[in-house]
């Protein structure tokens, strides 16, 4: 186990997060290696009296994952994938990222319901119930965990499945974990899929009435599509002033199906850009994933919205766009497509409380000087009291503070807290 305190020279560096905006300083970051580490690791933050931050991908939202103050468990290291074609899993080891496993499974044609990130953590991921591309087709990524092993804040490992501690499994699958460390995660694998399309369009709208009709018009039109297809829909601003409208998607189907399926779509006017190309799903993965950049600083959050928003509702959110602030490079508010088979589960099956709501709604404000930060964050922040009046709940993997907890967890909030207690 490695250990990097504020006199090593590799200390920025390993309290950098995906977000650059956070600037967060905890005490001690340790690098683990195996299960040993992470037990060893427990006690030394015990002795030190230090608050653990477990971390692995580093994309927490908010630097959760590596408070100022804290002991952080960085798990990272630890990287182990195996397949068992016999059994129908894969197993993870708790530093594994998205890229990865996808790269993994891809070499024998298997699809997995990852996020569009390269580098989140997957046990990150399916702690927070897991959105991608392939949510529609198998599932939010925690529907698709089917055992994990964890390492209690006493030290003792336990292998969690439907069977033994069923009330842990259950809470892992969308309702976090603050009881000790995921070391593994264990997936059914889905069914090979040899194709698929990645969908990429682009509107540019000349006003923010064009914006309303057609985000009005998706919002109706997208839960009739079949399940093999999902999106995200986001009305934008981009530095150069413009008010677009992009998609991004995966279809579990060829070129010529997806057009066909997408034909109302591709009719809407202002279309500048229709990207949609088929191949090997990991091709399809690939685009999307190459098409993240490598850090941002930004400000986000998410929440649910049952069927859409109002036409009021737009035109607000189109306006406010209009008045981001110009050091901004970017601002935009998303729908990310749920249904299909996120609803095949009871909403009681999982932690994750959200399964009936049609679409995740993101709000997002992105910039690249660092001085601008404050203006940057505190626009979002005084819109967010009525982004809170026209949604609902909040979205574990899209966190913005300050966010009571029962909004993660909704409904299922008693019962967290009561298998928190449990194994505390
Ligand atoms: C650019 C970007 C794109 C994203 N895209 C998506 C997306 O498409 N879909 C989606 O659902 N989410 C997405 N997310 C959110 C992401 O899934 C969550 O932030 C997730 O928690 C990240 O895990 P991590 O390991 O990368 O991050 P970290 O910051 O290392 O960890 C985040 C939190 O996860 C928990 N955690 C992680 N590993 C463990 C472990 N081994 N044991 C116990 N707890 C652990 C801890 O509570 C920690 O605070 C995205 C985030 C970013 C920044």
């Amino acid at each position: 186990m490695k250990l990097v305190s504020k006199h090593h020279s590799d200390y920025q560096e390993a309290c950098t997060g995906w977000n650059r905006a956070i600037n967060h300083a905890p005490t001690l970051i340790a690098f683990c290696e195996s299960n040993q580490d992470i037990i060893s690791a427990i006690k030394l933050a015990k002795h030190h009296k230090l608050p653990i931050c477990v971390r692995s991908g580093r994309h927490h939202y908010e630097g959760d994952s590596y408070k100022d103050g804290s002991f952080v468990l960085d798990v990272s290291q630890l990287q182990t994938i195996q397949l068992d074609e016999i059994a129908q899993t894969v197993t993870i080891a708790a530093g594994v990222q998205n890229r990865q496993l996808y790269d993994t499974l891809a070499e024998h044609n298997y699809p997995f319901p990852g996020g569009g990130c390269p580098t989140v953590g997957v046990v990150g991921f399916t702690l927070g119930g897991g959105w991608g591309y392939s949510s529609r087709y198998l599932g939010l990524g925690c529907d698709n965990l089917i055992a994990a092993e964890v390492i209690l804040w006493d030290g003792t490992v336990l292998l969690v499945d439907a069977h033994q501690h069923p009330e842990l499994f259950w809470s892992l699958r969308g309702g976090g974990i603050s009881v000790g460390v995921v070391s593994k995660m264990t997936y059914r694998l889905p069914k090979k899929e040899p194709i698929a399309t990645r969908i990429f369009l682009d509107y540019q709208l000349p006003n923010n009435e064009a914006a309303t009709t057609l985000l009005l018009w998706y919002q109706e039109w997208f839960p009739s599509l079949p399940r093999l297809i999902n999106m995200k829909i986001v009305l934008y601003r981009n530095q150069q002033q413009i008010l677009g409208i992009k998609l991004t998607g995966i279809a579990y189907a060829d070129e010529r199906e997806t057009k066909k399926l997408l034909a109302p779509l591709l009719k809407q006017p202002f279309l500048v850009t229709n990207d949609c190309k088929s191949g090997p799903v990991i091709l399809a993965n690939r685009w999307i994933q190459d098409n993240h950049p490598e850090f941002e600083y930004y400000k986000s959050g998410g929440r649910f919205v049952a069927k859409g928003l109002t036409e009021i509702q737009w035109r607000m959110l189109g306006k406010w766009l209009s008045q981001m602030p110009i050091e901004a490079t970017y601002a935009a508010f998303t729908l990310y497509g749920l249904g299909g088979a996120v609803t095949d589960l009871s909403p009681v099956a999982t932690a994750f409380a959200y399964r009936e709501m049609q679409f995740i709604f993101g709000s997002q404000i992105v910039w690249e000087n660092p001085e601008v930060t404050k203006s940057c964050q505190t626009w979002l922040q005084n819109h967010w009291p009525a982004i809170e009046m026209m949604s609902t709940g909040s979205f574990l993997n899209f966190p913005l503070h300050p966010q009571a907890e029962t909004n993660y967890y909704g409904q299922h909030f008693t019962q967290i807290q009561q298998i928190t207690q449990q194994y505390s």
